[in-house]
Parts: structure tokens; sequence; C-alpha cells
């Protein structure tokens, strides 16, 4: 494998490693919305933005 290639699939890799630890520390305290997809908000049918009334638009709510 040439050196490119290592970097790339350690960028890759490092990458993941950060995304999992992002998600796991954010779900600490407090979970994604189910409601809105942790969006604080959904498109309504003729497009305008209706915030989520069970997170009230900040897409996390508290655990139980
Ligand atoms: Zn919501």
């Amino acid at each position: 494998m040439g050196l490119i290639v290592r970097l790339v699939v350690f960028a890759i890799l490092a990458y993941v490693v950060y995304a999992i630890y992002k998600e796991f520390a954010g779900n600490r305290g407090s979970r994604r919305c189910q409601k809105c997809e942790g969006n604080g908000f959904w498109r309504a049918a003729r497009g305008e933005k209706q915030t989520c009334d069970v997170c009230k638009g900040a897409g996390r709510v508290p655990k139980y």
C-alpha cells in the first residue's frame, strides 16, 4: 500500500471513531427527539418550517 492510501484509510478510520464518540457523548443526558429526528423542526405540507412541539426546536429531549 502506498503512503497516501494509508493516510486516507487512517483519516477515514479517525473520522468514524470521532463520529461514534460524538454520537455517544451527545446521547449522555439527552437523547435525540423521536418526532423530528433531531432536527428541531420539520417541513409542513406547504413547505413552511414547523417547530417541533416535543423538543421545542432543540432537537434533543432530556433522558428519562
Ligand atoms: Zn423534536
